[in-house]
């Protein structure tokens, strides 16, 4: 059994983004060289996810608003979490919500996805540099 990591990097400027690493993964699974197996995508900030779903702007707008409703930004007082000096209370549920991780199979040396399935990296605390952890095994 082979096996691969690596680290990608991000630094979203803005508080909150969704970014489409499937471009990234794929350029892993290249270099992995791995044809038949799985491949783990997890973000290693307990304030970020990693998911999959649609690369569609109307529904990236929708998680935007129904996660704010879910868990508002501000007032930052609204959270316990934030009585420790922090202001990302709303960041790590938005996270919890939206996951830690993805494993999508690998077929023939490709990401066997569903229709329109694309692996997003969920930013819910930018402004700094984060990591998304990519782990391959197979052969
Ligand atoms: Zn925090």
């Amino acid at each position: 059994m082979k096996s691969f990591r690596k680290e990608l990097w991000f630094n979203v400027p803005s508080r909150r983004a969704f970014v489409n690493i499937t471009p990234q993964v794929d350029q892993c699974l290249r270099e992995s060289g791995i044809t038949e197996g799985l491949v783990l995508v997890n973000a290693m900030h307990i304030t970020a996810s990693v998911f999959i779903n649609d690369d569609e702007s109307g529904l990236h707008q929708d998680y935007e608003g129904w996660l704010e409703k879910l868990a508002p930004h501000e007032p930052i007082s609204l959270y316990r979490h934030n009585r420790t000096g922090e202001d990302n209370g709303d960041a790590h549920l938005k996270r919890q919500i939206m996951g830690r991780e993805v494993v999508v199979a690998i077929t023939n040396g490709k990401l066997d996805f569903g229709p329109w399935e694309q692996i997003f990296y969920g930013e819910f605390d930018g402004g700094r540099r984060k990591r998304v952890l990519v782990k391959i095994i197979g052969e």
